[in-house]
């Protein structure tokens, strides 16, 4: 049985899903294949992702493909209610709500879980992790799983380095066509748009202070600069901060960036990046995000222990008022900001990173018995059929090789 808001916001669901359709060309074409091909007949999928338009077209599509699929979110605040309700009224079971409490959030997980899925998508390893622990008997099926994000990837990277993963798993991050576009150029545009949306405040012209300068903090920094920003990178790995330098920004680290900064976003997997020393000796009026992993990339608990104030000052940003009379402003608690503050990565973007999702449920399911406890890479021909479609529905084309360039290519002598 479903468990959602309200079933009456279907009608808006469906108007978001049919508008991002128009803009996914991948998942279009999968979609007419799974149709006729029917690769999931008869198999069971649970997802647990940010439920919004584009992840109810995935949705759609795989059960196209025949699948009977349990969905929920992966974040409790970035659930789209509509969404959601579009999805129960196609006949989906869905579990998830914006504003879930920590235990509904749980909750959600394990009667997605209760579908004793052959394959499913995790997105930050929180299926996985119950898998492995309280809903063991649930993964009695499991042919395997793709993993969505670079946190995941890290934590099944370290099961696997411990002996303890127990199940197949693909890595969708690491696929060219996913982190090279998703993390790099969605996250630079959503970010944007989630901390636009919240704070109605201009970015040209405000120093803005980026933890991390991975794919998704290279992406928040190329786009913060063409709108007009000062942009400071931290980093903890010399080599990305010397990348930062040579692409123009000033690094430093956070004890001196956070004397300076008007606009704070971490994009790092880490924990504690923004702590009490930082707020200590922030601006009056500063706006702090975190587009990385879970809410722990800024230390909420300690921002709340210094506050002699905390108020909702509107929807998505919080107030913290400092004992000196600062006010400092965290964005969608502390969580991921372009997703709870907005609608996530662009419809293009995420056509190619489900575009890749798709093909690999499909390939676990083909490969069904074949395929051992461990982390694999997204085959090369699935990243090559997704950049295949993709250039084409942009219009554009390439060169090819001759052969006589491949033979100079190739020469030994
Ligand atoms: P990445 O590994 O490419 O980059 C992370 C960077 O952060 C690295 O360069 C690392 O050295 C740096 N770092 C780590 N700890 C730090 C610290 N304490 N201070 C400063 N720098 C630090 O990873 P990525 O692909 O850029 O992903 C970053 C995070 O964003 C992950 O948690 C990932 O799951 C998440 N993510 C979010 C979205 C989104 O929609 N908001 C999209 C993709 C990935
Ligand atoms: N559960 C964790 C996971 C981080 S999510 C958390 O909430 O903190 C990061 C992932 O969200 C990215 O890898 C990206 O592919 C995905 N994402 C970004 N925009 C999205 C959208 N519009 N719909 C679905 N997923 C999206």
């Amino acid at each position: 049985m479903s468990a959602i808001k309200d079933i009456s916001l279907a009608k808006s669901g469906w108007d978001k899903i049919n508008w991002v359709k128009s803009y996914m060309p991948i998942l279009n074409s999968i979609n007419k294949r799974f149709s006729e091909e029917k690769p999931f007949a008869g198999k069971k999928i649970s997802m647990s992702i940010h439920l919004e338009a584009k992840t109810a077209y995935l949705a759609l599509t795989l059960a196209a493909g025949g699948a009977q699929v349990y969905v929920t979110g992966c974040n409790p605040l970035s659930t789209q209610d509509d969404v959601a309700a579009a999805l129960v009224d196609a006949g989906f079971e869905v579990n998830a709500w914006r504003g879930v409490t920590d235990e509904e959030y749980e909750e959600h997980l394990k009667k997605t879980l209760s579908l004793c899925p052959d394959v499913m998508i995790d997105d930050g390893g929180d299926l996985t992790h119950l898998l492995h622990g309280e809903c063991r008997e649930y993964g009695k099926n499991l042919i395997g799983g793709a993993e969505e994000t670079t946190t995941g990837i890290h934590r099944l990277l370290s099961r696997e380095m411990a002996g303890k993963l127990d199940y197949t798993m693909v890595d969708v991050n690491d696929a060219d066509c996913k982190h090279l576009f998703d993390n790099r150029y969605g996250t630079g545009q959503s970010t944007l748009d989630g901390i636009m949306n919240a704070t109605n405040l201009i970015i040209a012209g405000k120093t803005v202070v980026i933890g991390g300068y991975g794919w998704c903090g290279k992406g928040m920094a190329m786009r913060a600069k063409g709108m007009g920003a000062v942009v400071v990178v931290t980093e903890i790995d010399p080599i990305k901060a010397i990348e930062a330098v040579m692409d123009g920004f000033t690094v430093m680290p956070m004890d001196e960036a956070a004397k300076i900064g008007d606009l704070f976003v971490t994009l790092t997997g880490c924990n504690d990046v923004i702590r009490d020393r930082h707020f200590a000796v922030m601006k009056d009026g500063a706006l702090l995000a975190n587009s990385g992993h879970f809410d722990v990339e800024i230390n909420k608990k300690e921002l709340e222990e210094m506050a002699v104030e905390v108020w909702e000052r509107k929807p998505n940003i919080r107030g913290y008022k400092m004992a000196d009379g600062r006010v400092l402003n965290l964005l969608a608690d502390g969580r991921l900001v372009n997703l709870a503050a907005g609608n996530g990565h662009p419809a293009e973007i995420m056509d190619m990173s489900f575009g890749i999702q798709a093909l690999c449920l499909e390939y676990l399911v083909k490969h069904a018995g074949e395929l051992e406890h461990k982390v694999y890479q997204v085959p090369r021909e699935i990243d090559e059929q997704v950049a295949a479609i993709k250039l084409a529905s942009m219009g554009v084309t390439i060169d090819a090789l001759t052969d006589e360039q491949i033979a100079y290519m190739n020469q030994v002598d």
